[in-house]
Order: structure tokens, then sequence, then C-alpha cells
């Protein structure tokens, strides 16, 4: 639905506001959704208009759009202290009790964390945290930084310098000594005739060469998610983590784990690292931290990074480093109870966690399902995070020639049908909130699948 008067809320959207990640002549063509409100799964539009969000927000409303516990914990927080920092010694004790839960959840034995307001914060800190290392242990030249290409790790200056995605060039990114691996993709980036663990052992030894290559001695960390998200939902190849692993600790060298969507369920298990079994030496966590009612990161420290961040900070009096909000007592309240929602439940549900954990056969079926479409070259995910990767001709793999968008097509007629899901690339993205219900699940991909058979049909016609 779209108002065309010049005062309508469309209107106003675009004389005023500028909008990120946005394609402008498809939204000056279409007209900006501009929301109201939510009710579980489904967000409302100011004409009334009901969309299921298969995307959750972006990744994060995990809880959906109206949880009362949520909202009580953020009411009750405002009441009692409604802000506060965590500088110069001092800190709120809503956020004494989220470390101690943070590093009771964690796979680490013990820990520390440090907060922040978003994800790409939380990555740029991390960054810091790894230089400052290298600084405090004499080891100036230890700074370069491994990630993948599609690896997505936020947009500030340095975040973005580790995402893996070619748009960055506009900014004269990726700063110096940013590097980027193959994606662990087996079906996109698998040569003829090489096998998955052929291809995992290839990617392998390219860590081992780029690490032979800079020089261990120059290389400060590496950075993974355990399924990329916004590089279009992209678990690893069989055996990806348990081949770099050992790799990065001969060579000294922290892994890692950028669990801003994965971490706290999404998988189904508690941590992506857990899903895939593996153990890195810090965490990333945002988004799905406080079930996106309030912006907040966070990084955990394993017990070494914790011990040597301790003494570095300890040599020179502080970790200069921190925000205005972090740690905010609202937001670590929020995030508590975003935390024993999906572990625990609560009076209006059961433990978010489980849900997940039973919906994912029957998205996988549903996914099987569209994969059988001619025009579905892949499938895939983990979890309740999944693709549908569109392409031309599928025993090729040839995608669709870019300029027919046809990522945005489909994404574009499931909104005209009242379902949100993401174009990435030329796939389709799906992760909807942990509380979607098995007919919900039903409706999202009976939508998804008219708009798929609409776009295919107009341009096969
Ligand atoms: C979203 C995301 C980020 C960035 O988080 P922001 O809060 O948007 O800054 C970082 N890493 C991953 C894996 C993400 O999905």
């Amino acid at each position: 639905m779209r108002d065309e008067t010049p005062n309508s809320w469309e209107a106003r959207a675009e004389t005023n506001s500028f909008y990120g990640f946005t394609d402008l002549p498809s939204v000056h063509e279409r007209g900006t959704v501009v929301l109201t409100h939510g009710e579980g799964p489904y967000v409302f539009d100011v004409h009334g208009g009901r969309y299921l969000d298969a995307n959750s927000g972006l990744w994060n409303m995990v809880a959906g759009f109206d949880h009362p516990g949520m909202a009580a914990a953020a009411k009750a927080q405002y009441d009692k202290f409604p802000g506060y920092h965590a500088f110069f010694g001092r800190m709120s004790d809503q956020t004494v009790m989220l470390s101690e839960k943070l590093v009771e959840v964690s796979p680490f034995e013990r820990g520390k964390v440090f907060y922040t307001n978003s994800g790409s914060e939380a990555n740029d800190t991390m960054v810091k945290m790894l230089w400052f290392l290298g600084a405090a242990e004499g080891h100036t030249e230890k700074r370069k930084i491994l990630t993948r290409k599609n690896g997505y790790h936020g947009v500030t200056v340095v975040s973005a310098s580790m995402t893996g995605k070619p748009y960055n060039s506009v900014f004269g990114l990726p700063l110096d000594g940013f590097i980027h691996l193959t994606c662990p993709h087996y079906w996109r980036e698998g040569q003829a005739g090489e096998t998955e663990a052929e291809f995992t052992a290839r990617l392998a030894k390219e860590l081992e060469d780029t690490i032979a290559a800079e020089g261990a001695e120059t290389i400060a960390g590496f950075f993974a998610e355990p399924v990329m998200g916004a590089g279009g939902v992209i678990p690893p190849s069989d055996g990806y983590f348990q081949a770099i692993a050992p790799i990065l600790k001969k060579h000294g060298i922290p892994l890692i784990a950028d669990e801003v969507i994965c971490g706290f369920g999404r998988t189904g298990g508690v941590w992506g690292c857990e899903t895939y079994d593996f153990m890195p030496d810090a965490i990333i966590s945002s988004k799905n931290l406080t079930a996106g009612y309030f912006p907040m990161g966070a990084v955990i420290l394993g017990p070494e990074l914790s011990d040597r961040l301790q003494a570095a900070s300890e040599a020179i009096e502080e970790f200069p480093h921190g925000f205005t909000a972090s740690g905010h007592p609202v937001g670590s309240a929020i995030a508590l109870k975003a935390i024993d929602l999906i572990l625990n439940g609560d009076d209006d549900s059961g433990p978010l966690i489980e849900n997940v954990r039973r919906m994912t056969p029957i998205f996988e079926q549903h996914m099987a399902r569209l994969g059988e479409h001619p025009h579905i070259g892949e499938i895939r995910g983990k979890g309740l995070m999944g693709a549908l990767e569109a392409v031309q001709d599928k025993a090729t793999k040839t995608p669709w020639p870019g300029d027919l968008s046809v990522s945005e097509r489909i994404a574009n007629t499931c909104t005209d049908h009242g379902l949100i899901c993401r174009p990435l690339g030329q796939s389709i993205v799906l992760c909807p909130p942990f509380i979607i219900t098995e007919s919900q699940m039903a409706e999202m991909f009976e939508k998804l699948e008219r708009a798929l058979t609409q776009v295919f049909d107009g341009l096969t016609a």
C-alpha cells in the first residue's frame, strides 16, 4: 500500500531521512514502508498493512515485537535507574549481573566482558584490544587482521575493513593490514571435481600459506562468523573450523567468533561455536543479546585473553577505551531478561531456544520443498537461518543477469503479499523470530512460494 499525497508518511520519510543499505530508486518507486508497531512476528505499517517479518527485523527481534516480559524488564529498570556509565571504576548492579551471566553461559570456564552499543563497535573494540596487547607485550608489529570474503563484521572503519564485501571500496576501505581469505562456501567456491573435504583442505592450506607469507608475528587475530549471515547465510564447509583452529593455535593467532547473529540460539546451539564444535579465544555478541530491545554489544574474552588484557591494562594503568553508554543499566537488564527468555523461558513462553530446535526440522522441510524449484540453485542454512539462491540455470549454477535484480523482485513481491524477507546477492534470506509457530512458518513459505512462482514465471514467459 502506498499513499502518493505530498504530506504522506512515504513522502515525509524521503524528504528528511537517509536510509541505510537501501536501493534508492526502488524506494522512490515503491515508497518507504513506515511501521508503527508489532505483534508476535508481525509488524504493521501506517496504513494498517500487516507483514510477517521473516527476518526478525535485522536478525535480532528474536522474541517478537511485543513480548510483555521484555517490555516489563525495560520499564522496571527505567523506573529504578535509567542510565549510567561503566567508566572510572563505576558500574551498575545490572551490568555486574550481566557479565556474570555472559561468562556463565559462554563456552569459557572463566572470562571477562566489555560492553559496546553495537556489533560493529564490539569488533572494533576487540581489534583495539589485540593491538593494545601487541603494544603492551612488545610486539608492535602484530596488527594484521584476517577475515573471509563475504564475512560481515559491521560498518565502522575497522569493522568495515574486516567485512569482506566489495561495496566498501567506495570508502577507500579496507585499511591496510586487513586480509580477506576465501569464503568457505563449497557450492559456489568449490572447483570442478573437488570434494568438500578437498575444498576445506585447500582453504586450510590458504590460511597456512597466508600466515607464512605475511609472517605470524604480524598477525593479531582471525575473525569468523560461525555461519556467515549478511554474506548470504553461508554455513562453513564440512570440517572447516576443525581444519583452521589448530593452524591458528600453532601460530599463536587468536580465533575470534563473531557470534552477533549466531549467538543465543539462532543455529540451535547457544553459540555457533557450540553448533560447529570449536573453541574460540573470544566471542563478539550483539543483536540477539537484547533480543533487539536495546542497542548493545559485548566482547566476551576467554581465560587467556582476559588474563593478558588484565595484565596489559594494569601495566599501563588503564585500558583507554569505552563508550558513554557501555554497560548501560537498562540495556543490561534487558539483556538479562532476553538471555533468560531464550535459555529458560517465562510464564508467557517456554525457552525460546527449545522452539528454535522444534521448528528447525519444519523450516528445513519447507526449504527442501522450495529447493526443488528449477530456478533455486541451492538451499542452505542452520537452525532458523536459511537462504535460497536463485539461478537462471540450475545445472551450471549460472546466476541471473544482475540487471534483472531477481532477489529484489522476489522480496518486493513478498512485501506485496505481506511477507518481509531480505534479498542478498541473488539469494533470499530467512531468519524468523524464535517465537514463530508452525502455522506462521507455513504462512511464510506459502507467501514466499507464491512470490517465487510469480517472479520466475514473469522472467521465463
Ligand atoms: C550485524 C552484524 C555486525 C554489526 O553489528 P551492528 O550492531 O550493526 O554494528 C557484526 N557482525 C555480524 C556477524 C553481524 O551480523
